[in-house]
């Protein structure tokens, strides 16, 4: 007789079988429920070709379905008293690699060398831990790896940031960050009834897609973040005050940028909630050709 792991039923038989109890400084929050999970995996367009990473399976819950779709899933979990878990839940399945480690110390780029080098689709898909969302998010955007998608489970207030337009309340430097390298949009959002033990917030999906384009290529990153992030330090002011007062208020600098904003088409009292990701570009570009 064969049972699916994310039940109410089977999920507290394998907590009590193992005498485990969920640890909330890992952020453990159990899916018991299938149709949310098959909701995710549709929502992933996993088939026969897609490799997928899963960071902190838990149980099993989410990885069970989506091996049922995958060519492969290779999961990240950190929790020692899971690891003999995910053995005995699992062994049905042949095309499941668990990694016994914490996410946020993998050398992603020997993991794809060591794992993803014949992969030909790479999708992400997790019910992350929420204490480390944006670490885990950023690490894997940022590592440079070949990701074509990314579906994950979140605080839905975190979702709306990441995923928020200029203008709006919820835009910010992630939003810019994320949506540097993705299109990110909420897939849905979910009630906390489907986990066990139910979490204080509210969660929903987002889906990341790699970008096809980039409309202004960078000529220094380093510089684009920080000015991102120096347009943001007091949502309130203009652009041209938050910037003076983080990049210098000499002559010098000032020049530079009036010179820079004027090149970018940028008014320097417009709030830089209102730029959009090729502004921020253009002016970080402007920026780097004045030598900041
Ligand atoms: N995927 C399961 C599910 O949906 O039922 C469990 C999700 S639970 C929200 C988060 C999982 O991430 C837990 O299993 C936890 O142990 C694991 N985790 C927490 N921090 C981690 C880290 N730094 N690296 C890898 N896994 C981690």
């Amino acid at each position: 007789e064969y049972r699916e792991i994310a039940t109410p039923v089977r999920t507290a038989e394998i907590l009590s079988k193992y005498d485990l109890s969920a640890k909330k400084s890992l952020g453990q929050n159990f899916i018991v429920d299938t149709n949310i999970l098959g909701k995710i995996v549709k929502t992933g367009e996993v088939t026969k070709k897609t490799t997928v990473i899963e960071v902190g399976p838990g149980i099993g819950a989410l990885t069970e379905q989506l091996a049922k779709k995958a060519k492969k899933v290779i999961a990240f979990e950190i929790d020692d008293r899971l690891i003999p878990v995910l053995d005995d839940t699992l062994s049905a399945y042949k095309n499941i690699d668990i990694i016994h480690s914490d996410v946020l110390k993998v050398d992603l780029k020997a993991f794809e060398a060591e794992y993803l080098s014949e992969a030909e689709e790479v999708v992400l898909v997790a019910n992350l831990p929420y204490y480390i969302t944006t670490p885990i998010i950023m690490r894997f955007l940022e590592a440079g790896m070949h990701i074509d998608r990314m579906v994950m489970m979140m605080q839905k207030e975190v979702a709306s940031r990441i995923s928020a337009s200029p203008s709006t309340k919820a835009y910010g430097s992630l939003s810019i960050a994320v949506q540097y390298y993705m299109d990110a949009e909420i897939a849905f959002t979910v009630p906390k009834t489907v986990f066990m033990p139910q979490p204080n917030v509210e969660s929903a999906i987002i889906k990341l897609t790699k970008k096809s384009t980039r409309l202004t290529e960078l000529k220094d990153e380093t510089l684009f973040f920080r000015l991102v992030r120096s347009a943001f330090v007091q949502r309130r002011k203009t652009l041209w005050n938050n910037l003076t007062s983080v990049l210098g208020k000499d002559e010098h600098t000032k020049e530079v940028l009036a010179k820079a904003l004027e090149q970018a088409e940028i008014d320097p009292k417009r709030r830089g909630e209102t730029l959009n990701i090729d502004e921020f570009a253009l002016l970080a570009n402007a920026l780097s050709d004045l030598n900041l």
